[in-house]
């Protein structure tokens, strides 16, 4: 209900379709059966037009970055095409497959560096809790109708997972109780927990480990939807373990491994429970390799009702779209944003079509028809803003704004209008512009990704954001680059923090679209503040998870942005923005530790002000305008 108040407006409308607000659909059904706004947020402007001369290239390819990510000249030996297609090895990925958590900057090569701790054999800690098992083992018989069960040490109620429904929304069954005796063949001690304990997503990752990197294999027959892959995890154990659980929903799970030895595993709804066959120890760091195949299929999430989330395939193009739960679908993971990690992607595709990932491309080789592209992520990333993209799309690359700056390049479907490439060349003012207010861009590479297809959406994917071919109006690509900082460098602890990252992505659009069209931002907030009224119910902090892309997080957290600007004073505003930025920069925060920075550089008035509107049902009051 309160949605349909802000879609009066088309500009809101445009505005919620970011971030998964809404899909096509129902954009267009509000935006015709419903009275036309009196007034609007912005100025609406086509989706597909810039309004302003772009100020790089326009062309497709013609402008070749000094610093090329031309194929390196060492192979990428760990990606030969032909072992990730195989589906039925059972052989663990070599350790040396695994780059460091820590890749040095300005590493661009591939032949990523080896992990000297990875796989080393720890897992034989003479400390570890006892029971081994050896590696013929069954699993129980007890294993409940539906569970699959595989190789060794399993235990159906390993991780409290066994409760999950399959057919329930995803992360949200809370975990069963754990009152079957251990098995005696199992390890024994504890087990991580199946879940984070989110509020909105009790399931969503899981504890017990903290994930360092992600090495993902994905051979992909875009006209079938297949995938043959291998995710290779290293993560460092919090507590001794036992068992522990990795957020997987769907696809056929062939092999487990952990360090290079075979593990036991069970499923049971989205919850991949591991069991090694000797007890982690807590500070061991560990390899934990999936061996998987099949058709991914997107999940239903209560927190995005208008759209299915994570691996999506039409008419052979593949996108993933996962905030928040959908990563899940195409990777095994701690699917949580408090657990960030580096990426390696490594994807393989027939040669005739085009890949791309989130992250730097690193490596490019072909092989048999096939093409294996590499691309890294050197700076922590959330799994919901991990991304693959296959299609027949065109590289259009911009170099960078300055020498220490990203590297530009956009992914435009092959053939696309020039409007659409016109519409892109916003994105370097939008990144200057949040660059003045937040200080550098946090990543190695920035662009956007248009989909052959209208969308009614876009996601702020780390380094690559998604669009529909309908979605590229200028806030938009400006509200996508702002969540590079606030969202993506910067990520939740609790999804019920979400403001943090829409309200202030908000903002910042906002304020660059008043700099772009020339209007008044003083002015719009005002208009945007009696409408606000209408829908004077749900404060930023009093969502429930159906709302978690609401009108709430993203306007009335702007609008309390705005409020706290007025009350302190602009210099005082854009120190307390910075320091939230550069404080968590490459981390998590909260709203606790945002209202500390308040308090720091306000005062505690400030904080009662920020509280209100975060807090209190009813719509404050703007402040007086302080110089
Ligand atoms: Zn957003």
């Amino acid at each position: 209900m309160h949605r349909r108040v802000f879609a009066l407006s088309a500009a809101a409308a445009i505005i919620a379709a970011a971030c998964g607000g809404s899909s096509g659909d129902a954009t267009a059904t509000s935006a015709t059966s419903t009275a036309a706004p009196t007034t609007t947020i912005a100025p609406a402007a086509p989706a597909t037009t810039a309004t302003s001369p772009p100020t790089s290239s326009t062309g497709v390819a013609t402008e070749t970055p000094t610093t090329t990510q031309a194929p390196p000249p060492t192979s990428i030996a760990e990606s030969a095409p032909t072992e990730t297609a195989t589906t039925t090895s059972t052989a663990p990925v070599p350790a040396g497959e695994t780059s460091a958590p820590g890749d040095p900057p300005g590493a661009e090569t591939a032949g990523s560096p080896t992990d000297p701790e990875a796989g080393d054999g720890s897992s034989a800690d003479p400390e570890a809790p006892t029971g081994t098992v050896s590696t013929g083992d069954t699993s129980a018989p007890s294993d409940p109708p539906g569970t699959e069960t595989n190789g060794t040490a399993t235990d159906p109620d390993a991780g409290d997972g066994s409760s999950a429904d399959p057919e329930a929304p995803a992360g949200t069954e809370p975990p069963a109780e754990t009152d079957t005796p251990p098995d005696p063949e199992t390890p024994t001690g504890p087990a991580g927990e199946a879940g984070l304990g989110d509020g909105f997503y009790p399931l969503l990752g899981n504890g017990g480990y903290n994930v360092l990197h992600y090495s993902i294999d994905l051979d992909v027959d875009p006209a079938s939807n297949t995938i043959a892959a291998v995710t290779t995890i290293t993560a460092l154990a919090e507590q001794d373990l036992s068992a522990f659980n990795l957020d997987l929903s769907g696809l056929e799970v062939h092999d487990v491994t952990i360090d290079g030895v075979a593990a036991g595993f069970s499923r049971s709804g989205s919850e991949l429970t591991v069991r090694p066959g000797l007890a982690l120890a807590q500070g061991e760091e560990f390899s934990v390799s999936v061996d998987y195949s099949g058709t991914p299929e997107p999940i239903d999430d209560p927190g995005a009702p208008a759209t299915a989330l994570g691996w999506h395939w039409r008419d052979g193009v593949v996108y993933t779209l996962s905030q928040p739960s959908g990563a899940m679908t195409w990777f095994p993971s701690n699917n949580h944003p408090s657990d960030k990690a580096t990426f390696e992607i490594r994807i393989t595709v027939p040669t005739s079509t085009t890949a791309a990932a989130t992250g730097l491309l690193v490596g490019e080789s072909t092989a048999g028809g096939r093409t294996t592209t590499t691309w890294r992520m050197k700076d922590p990333m959330a799994t919901y803003v991990t991304a693959v993209y296959i299609g027949d799309f065109d590289r259009v690359d911009h170099g960078r704004p300055n020498p220490a700056g990203p590297l530009l390049r956009d992914y435009v479907p092959d053939g696309a209008a020039p409007e659409v490439v016109e519409a892109l060349a916003v994105t370097s003012q939008a990144i200057a512009f949040i660059e003045e207010v937040l200080g550098p861009y946090p990543f190695e590479a920035y662009g956007t990704l248009v989909l052959p297809f209208d969308l009614g959406l876009a996601l702020e994917n780390q380094s690559l954001p998604v669009h529909g071919r309908d979605i590229l109006s200028p806030e938009i690509i400006a509200h996508e680059a702002a969540h590079q900082w606030l969202g993506n460098s910067v990520a939740l602890e609790e999804w019920d923090d979400i403001w943090l990252n829409e309200g202030f992505a908000t903002y910042l659009h906002l304020m660059f679209a008043a700099e772009h069209y020339g209007f008044d931002f003083g002015a719009e907030m005002r208009r945007l503040h009696q409408q606000l009224l209408f829908f004077a119910g749900t404060p930023p902090k009093g969502i429930t998870v159906g709302e978690l892309v609401g009108p709430s997080v993203y306007f009335r957290g702007a609008m309390t942005l705005h409020a706290l600007r007025l009350h302190a004073g602009d210099e005082t505003f854009f120190q307390i923005l910075r320091a939230h930025y550069e404080r968590s920069a490459g981390g998590t925060t909260n709203s606790e530790e945002f209202l500390g920075i308040v308090d720091e550089f306000a005062g505690p008035e400030a904080v009662d002000l920020v509280e209100s509107w975060l807090y209190d049902e009813a719509v404050p009051e703007l402040p007086e305008r302080q110089p």
